[in-house]
């Protein structure tokens, strides 16, 4: 199909100080979790926006030099020459796609701990990040820099440039974000100096200027040198100059840059979740960079409708739509839009998984594309699938995220699919949690899947079908999948930290009788050991009838685990303004005579909550009785034409969304393939050659 004329805004090519920019669309840069160890992996997976038509694919953070060291934190590095070769993979197969190759250059400052280098963490006045959450908690405290440290870093910065540019790259930047070094210069609390980099604005941006001016010293005439800078806390900022510091920042460095990649102060509310916060919310914090400066400026905003984008330039906000989700979500995102194909369109749902795989230091997962990370190590690509090993019929039980995208894989294998589903509608899991409060973007799951299903003619979809071991095996399916999901159950917690018991009683509750309509009588206590989004909402939704909603958990926080997806901040807000009280380290032993007994998790202290019902978040069971019946028939599969019955998704082992999808999506890769359980490519550092550091940051290659 023909592009829509309405979007041809978008393919227009843009300038970027001596490099061009094929079109608007720019894969800002972004952790992936897979660092210096895992180069063909990092550079499979970026080619692969390259390919999806993304005139830009920049790398995530690339630390300049050892005293920028974020372990165990996954961070690229730009030290040496094996670093250097390591890129080059990823700008070579960046290139072979006719896109540009960006690398973000950064130094953490009072951020980083150096775990691993055991270098001192280097700041502008010895203050560092406090943070309160395991992983980024740190003992380790930094140095405050002298004037020898200014001249390094600028040296490092340098060098790295340097180095960037023979790893082919063609957008180099200085990064003055998220807390990290050039940033902790803008900001007083951070910079408390008396000299020329501390005090009045002009000053405290003056390492940043400095930072682009020797970066545009070493490879300025053939690299385009891009500012990409934390505005949120500077916008609300006043200045005496200006409407704000951050108007004032930009004023002073208006084109000092080739490019302006502008976003927010926090993990957070930078990549904020869909749950609590919609497409587009940089706008207020971003929109008047471009009335200050002439040269282009790309944000983010979780970007995936074409006429959003289209809204962004033609109002002047933007000139190049930055995405990192939605390029993970979709990589072929630009070159559908460009195709008409705008309904093909796998849109992010704003989940964050894939930022809890950065938190998680591993290789990125997303809950809307299996194939992401991947493409290398298992050889999937995102829109091509092999053609079908065989003729073998599938018969798909269950049509929740394991089953739709099981069969929608499979169905684009050339399989010939049936998908029977018992209730009247598809989704499984979704119809429920998607009614939850924020939870409505997360839709996107089905409805791409439904869709994309609904126009494949090898595919016939039964809903409102409960299939029994006898359906199945007078179906005449060769292949029989599983996806019937899982159910929560009623256990308590020990003082073990595992699940233990069941607790009975009518007034004890399951997620899965509020699904089926359940209206619990208050006061309500929701026990959570979960530990992600299910428990803090479902207290968050009875908090709007129940005359009193108590939330208790074994964590220290609520829904302890939204840590990893930048959640926690605002599922604290949220149960505070419903009114949800909150009891952490904490377990419910018993109810009864309307008052749950509560025991502290470490003392074993008890105290008594009034309580007529307890909702219990916790374990949850495969639901796999109709996989367990079809094995005890096993004698009649032949006679029934049966090769294989499989389970996928919570069927299999209960997870999130996201292990249910790529279960669902490896069964019908693997469909006819060797049978082999372990089956990908293991990726490892290219050609290591050991190199001696020095305290003045110079390298050696190690005398073998
Ligand atoms: P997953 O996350 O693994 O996809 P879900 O719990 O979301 O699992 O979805 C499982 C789906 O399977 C539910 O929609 C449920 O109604 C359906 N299901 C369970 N048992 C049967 C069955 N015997 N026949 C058809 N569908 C079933
Ligand atoms: Fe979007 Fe979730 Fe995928 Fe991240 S994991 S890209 S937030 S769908």
């Amino acid at each position: 199909m023909a592009r829509n004329p309405r979007f041809d805004i978008l393919f227009e090519p843009v300038r970027i100080g001596p490099v061009t920019a094929p079109n608007r669309f720019y894969a800002v840069p972004h952790a992936s979790g897979m660092t210096n160890t895992m180069p063909r992996m990092r550079a499979g997976f970026r080619a692969m926006k390259a390919e999806g038509g993304w005139g830009v694919v920049c790398t995530g953070y690339v630390s300049v030099h050892p005293s920028s060291d974020d372990t165990p934190l996954p961070y690229a590095a730009l030290w040496d020459e094996n670093d250097v070769r390591s890129h080059a993979l990823m700008t070579d197969a960046v290139h072979e796609h006719g896109s540009l190759a960006g690398v973000e250059l950064w130094h953490g400052g009072g951020s980083v701990s150096n775990r691993t280098s055991r270098m001192p963490p280097l700041s502008p006045s010895g203050v560092s990040w406090m943070a309160t959450h395991v992983g980024f908690m740190a003992n380790q405290r930094s140095k405050v820099m002298d004037a020898a440290d200014i001249a390094s870093l600028l040296r490092w910065q340098a060098e790295a440039a340097r180095k960037a540019q023979r790893a082919g790259f063609d957008i180099i930047y200085v990064y003055a974000g998220m807390g990290y070094l050039p940033y902790e210069f803008l900001l007083p609390e951070w910079n408390r100096r008396t000299d020329a980099y501390g005090g009045s604005m002009a000053n405290r941006v003056r390492i940043v200027r400095e930072l682009i001016e020797v970066t545009k010293e070493a490879v300025g005439d053939s690299c385009a040198v891009a500012l990409r800078i934390s505005l949120e806390e500077l916008r609300g900022r006043a200045s005496e100059r200006a409407p704000s510091e951050a108007h004032e920042v930009v004023e002073l460095l208006a084109d000092v840059p080739d490019l302006w990649d502008v976003k927010m102060d926090s993990s957070p509310t930078d990549c904020a979740p869909s749950r609590f916060t919609p497409e587009g919310s940089h706008e207020p914090v971003i929109d008047f960079v471009k009335r200050l400066t002439t040269r282009p400026v790309v944000g983010v905003g979780r970007f995936t409708s074409p006429d959003t984008m289209v809204s962004q330039i033609r109002r002047g906000v933007l000139d190049l739509i930055g995405a990192a989700r939605p390029s993970i979500a979709d990589p072929f995102l630009p070159r559908k839009i460009d195709e008409g194909r705008e309904q093909d369109i796998r849109e992010c749902i704003g989940c964050n998984i894939c930022i809890a795989s950065w938190h998680d230091s591993v290789p990125v997962r997303c809950t809307q594309n299996p194939t992401i990370g991947e493409e290398w190590r298992r050889g999937w690509h995102p829109e091509r699938f092999a053609a079908r090993g065989s003729d073998a019929a599938v018969l798909i039980v269950g049509g929740g995220p394991a089953g739709l995208e099981c069969a929608l894989s499979a169905a684009r294998r050339g399989y010939p699919v049936s998908l029977a589903e018992a209730a009247d509608e598809f989704g499984g899991r979704l119809r429920f949690e998607t009614r939850l409060p924020g939870l409505a973007t997360w839709g996107r799951v089905l409805d791409w899947r439904l869709g994309q299903l609904q126009r494949l003619t090898n595919v016939n979809l039964y809903a409102g079908n409960e299939l029994s071991a006898d359906d199945i095996l007078g179906l005449e399916h060769a292949r029989v999948v599983i996806a019937t999901g899982a159910r929560w159950t009623r256990s308590l917690y020990s003082t073990l930290e595992l699940p233990v018991g069941e607790l009975a009683g009518p007034d004890v509750y399951t997620p899965d009788d509020i699904a089926a309509g359940v209206v619990p009588e208050g006061p309500v206590a929701v026990f959570d050991f979960d530990n992600y989004y299910m428990g803090s909402l479902i207290a968050e939704q009875l908090a709007r009838s129940a005359e009193s909603v108590t939330y208790v958990t074994p964590a220290g926080h609520a829904s302890a685990w939204t840590i990893m997806t930048n959640e926690q901040p605002q599922v604290h807000r949220a149960l505070a303004t419903a009114g949800v009280a909150l009891l952490t380290l904490s377990r419910i032993t018993a109810l009864a005579g309307g008052e749950a007994t509560v025991a502290n998790l470490f003392t074993g202290a008890e105290q008594r909550l009034p309580c007529r019902s307890l909702v219990i978040v916790g374990r949850r069971r495969a639901r796999n009785a109709l996989y367990q019946t079809l094995l005890a028939r096993q004698a009649e599969f032949a006679a029934a034409g049966i090769l294989s019955v499989d389970r996928i998704g919570d069927a299999l082992a209960p997870g999130a969304i996201v292990h249910a999808v790529h279960s669902g999506h490896r069964y019908a890769r693997e469909l006819d393939g060797p049978v082999r359980s372990a089956a990908y490519l293991r990726d490892g550092p290219l050609l290591p050659t050991p190199s001696l550091l020095y305290d003045d940051g110079t390298q050696e290659r190690y005398p073998q």
